[in-house]
């Protein structure tokens, strides 16, 4: 079972992350909880590199890195789980890229979707949590938390903004997602992930 967690930056994804994986644990399950960017060493080395470049990287660049990334991550790490039994917990993914890259770097959605199925030979998750905020929002969560990247401080509100709808759309064409009002309290959030999640392990 592979569910991924996406959204804006400080919407919640890795506390959610963190309380799906304590729930499937408690339920005996194996499990892995990884990120993107990152996950493995040259993920995180490819990491350092989109997210503390000092300069602007070409955006196809970026999509590449991105894509490089995700194709080493998923053929050495997550793969090998899935095919194991191991459920995976993944805090982004294709749809990140998708969002990201394809709406918030104005490329085409469509081919940064084509290029990240490629890198990572067709693999979708069973379920993808979108977790939506509003921008301003998020941004005041980060600013909380103190938790805020060099890239973010240099992205404009607008790059949020189509990010946001991006995602939105995404997820209004597939049924692998679930959209979570991630306003809500962090409990009632989980609990309705769990209740999607639940039907699945059986
Ligand atoms: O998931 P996390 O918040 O750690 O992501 C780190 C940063 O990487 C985010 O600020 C996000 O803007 C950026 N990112 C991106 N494109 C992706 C994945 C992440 O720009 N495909």
């Amino acid at each position: 079972l592979f569910i991924t967690l996406e959204g804006g930056d400080g919407v919640g994804k890795s506390t959610q992350a963190q309380l799906l994986e304590d729930w499937l644990t408690d339920a005996g399950r194996a499990v892995l909880r990884t990120r993107e960017p990152g996950g493995t060493e040259l993920g995180e080395q490819i990491r350092e590199i989109v997210l503390h470049h000092r300069g602007d990287i070409a955006p196809r660049a970026e999509a590449l890195l991105y894509a490089a990334d995700r194709a080493h991550h998923i053929a050495t790490k997550v793969r090998p789980a899935l095919e194991a039994g191991t459920v995976v917990i993944q805090d982004r993914y294709l749809d990140s890229s998708v969002a990201y890259q394809g709406a918030g770097r104005v490329l085409s959605g469509d081919a940064i979707r084509d290029l990240s199925l490629w890198a990572v030979e067709g693999l979708l998750p069973d379920v993808t949590v979108l977790l939506d905020l509003d921008e301003r929002q998020a941004r005041e969560r980060l600013d909380a938390a103190q938790k805020r990247f060099d890239r973010l401080e240099a992205e404009k509100a607008e790059f949020h903004a189509r990010v946001r709808a991006a995602y939105l759309e995404l997820a209004a064409s597939d049924p692998r997602f679930i959209v979570v009002d991630a306003a809500r309290d962090p409990q009632s959030i989980a609990a309705e992930i769990r209740a999607r999640v639940e039907p699945l392990l059986r």
